[in-house]
């Protein structure tokens, strides 16, 4: 049965051809009982894992009581969820949404007022080679990749691109051009295949925002919430944006998405400017707030640290000394193994192993385990993992 391509559902995906049942923890089983050991989550997003004893009578209770009832009314957990992020990253205001090319759209048209309320009438915002932003036709304008983009032109107009960790291309990229009005960027690529901007990078571009009184816009999307073991990944670098989209893990599966700005960004939106009819709905709003909880509770962020270190390491002594892997890079439970040659089919052989992984940018395996993964998870991952990649860069 799950062979076969669905005759209703829109074909938009290579899909692995398994249908998952259920879960728990970090091992979910298809509808034919098979096990996989889940080491990718559902694309970052599963950050507490599969049926979490803590979450999951929280949302019943919340289903229960109430699922939604738009924005037409307060809704209290969009302040505590917002007062809780603006704790973790220092920022000040919260828009919520739905998902993550919502939260960079909120993000375009922050700067784009941000300019418009300063007199420029045509905004340009930086973004970067590889980016990955959503698939709107404004996120994905801003996406640094002609797959993404092609057949869907005219493209929007209003980006300049540059490379990664070139503070030189950022200034001659925007030199004496006085409609840029924001640079915006992911902190670690994920998409793109697990690319990361050095910190040194992000202090340079954070001055030279404050420099040109443009906005730091930084997709934290994939990177943040806890995956690389700090709340957010640009705090490894000691900066803080002016807006920063999150989505994926926020909600540990319960679609939500969220602009957190800073001051000179929380106040660009006035009523009217914008909205949605989903966002920071009761649901999405507890799963957060109870997302977050659990991860304090349980000591996620550290767990992430060493997990991922530890992931990295027998990795890296397993197939580093490869000449056909290239690099073992990322940081915490967000892990890219780029090979010398496209791997696409080793997510399908690893599912035949009993274990759920990605590839991306077509060299790239990609893991972005759930952040309850431990060590054993970890060595059970690379002791399937490691000798299909052997017998695969063997062929
Ligand atoms: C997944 C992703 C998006 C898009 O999120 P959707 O919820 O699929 O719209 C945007 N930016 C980054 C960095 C992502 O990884």
């Amino acid at each position: 049965m799950t062979e076969a391509a669905s005759p209703h559902v829109m074909n938009t995906y290579g899909r692995v051809p398994i249908a998952l049942s259920h879960g728990r923890g970090a091992r979910v089983w298809d509808v034919d009982g098979k096990e996989y050991l889940d080491a990718l989550a559902g694309i970052a997003v599963n950050t507490l894992g599969h049926g979490h004893p803590k979450l999951v009578p929280a949302l019943q209770d919340q289903v229960a009581k109430l699922i939604h009832c738009s924005n037409y009314y307060h809704v209290p957990g969009q302040e505590q969820l917002a007062a809780k992020l603006v704790e973790l990253s220092g920022l000040t205001n919260v828009f919520f949404c739905s998902t993550g090319l919502e939260a960079n759209e909120a993000a375009l048209k922050l700067a784009r007022k941000w300019g418009h309320d300063k007199g420029i009438a045509r905004p340009q915002i930086v973004v970067y080679e590889k980016a990955f932003h959503g698939r709107s036709i404004a996120t994905l304008s801003a996406t640094g990749n002609e797959k993404v983009q092609k057949g869907f032109g005219p493209l929007v107009e209003g980006f300049i691109r540059v490379p990664q960790n070139d503070i030189a291309a950022l200034r001659r990229a925007t030199e004496g051009n006085p409609d840029v009005v924001a640079v915006f960027f992911e902190t670690i690529q994920g998409e793109g295949g697990i690319n990361g901007m050095r910190a040194e990078y992000l202090r340079e571009v954070r001055a030279l925002c404050d420099e040109r009184g443009w906005l730091l816009m930084i997709d934290e999307v994939q990177c943040g919430m806890g995956r690389t073991g700090k709340w957010f990944a640009h705090q490894w670098a000691g900066i803080q944006p002016d807006v920063m989209p999150l989505a994926k893990g926020l909600g540990s599966g319960v679609p939500i998405g969220a602009v957190v700005a800073g001051p000179r960004a929380a106040h660009i939106f006035q009523p009217g400017n914008h909205g949605t009819t989903f966002g920071g709905n009761p649901l999405a709003m507890r799963a957060g707030v109870e997302t977050i909880r659990i991860m304090e509770e349980d000591g996620l962020l550290a767990n992430a640290a060493t997990v991922g270190e530890h992931l990295r390491g027998l990795l890296q002594r397993e197939l580093g000394h490869l000449p056909a892997v290239r690099e073992i890079r990322g940081q915490g439970l967000m892990i890219g193994m780029e090979l010398d040659r496209p791997c696409g089919v080793l997510v399908g052989r690893a599912a035949d192993a009993g274990l759920l992984i990605s590839v991306t940018a077509d060299t790239v395996v990609r893991l972005l385990p759930p952040l309850i993964f431990t060590k054993a998870d970890a060595e059970e991952c690379v002791g399937i993992l490691a000798p299909l990649v052997r017998a695969f860069l063997a062929e």
